[in-house]
């Protein structure tokens, strides 16, 4: 069983890097990731977004629609963050790459790493985040809190 390095959504630690400037404390995240070398990453400041920040969403299909540069990321008041979310997805994998991290504890809902479900217009929809999507897509295990 691999018990090496994680990737972890660091909103999910405590961190507060949401884009209201909260976090998203996750006790079970925490429990599982006992005695393992966590490695936070939060991909929207990775990206060059401010803390707090405007709300994003992908425009339509999921991150790896926007991977392949068939969907967009807006904010809410419509201004195009497609390419700092991919910068905080391409760094994601450059840390995970460099810290040897094989698996990924992400942060649900979000339209970096939300992992099953995406949010959109009020509501969430199945669908991965950019930097999950690319995390998975690059042979990372990705689990979602
Ligand atoms: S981008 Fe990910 S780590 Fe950063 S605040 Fe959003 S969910 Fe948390």
């Amino acid at each position: 069983m691999y018990n090496g390095p994680v990737i972890v959504s660091a909103c999910l630690l405590g961190l507060r890097t949401r884009y209201d400037g909260k976090d998203a404390f996750s006790m079970e995240a925490m429990t599982l990731l006992e005695g393992r070398a966590v490695v936070p990453v939060c991909p929207e400041q990775l990206g060059g977004l401010p803390t707090p920040r405007p709300k994003a969403a992908i425009t339509s299909g999921s991150g790896a629609d926007v991977l392949d540069g068939g969907a967009d990321v807006l904010d809410e008041n419509g201004t195009d963050v497609t390419e700092k979310f991919m910068k905080g997805a391409m760094d994601t994998l450059q840390i995970a790459r460099l810290s040897g991290a094989r698996e990924a504890y992400l942060k649900e809902k979000s339209p970096s790493c939300g992992s099953t479900l995406i949010c959109r217009a009020g509501a969430c929809v199945k669908g991965m985040g950019v930097t999950a999507a690319l995390l998975l897509k690059e042979g990372l295990s990705v689990k979602g809190f």
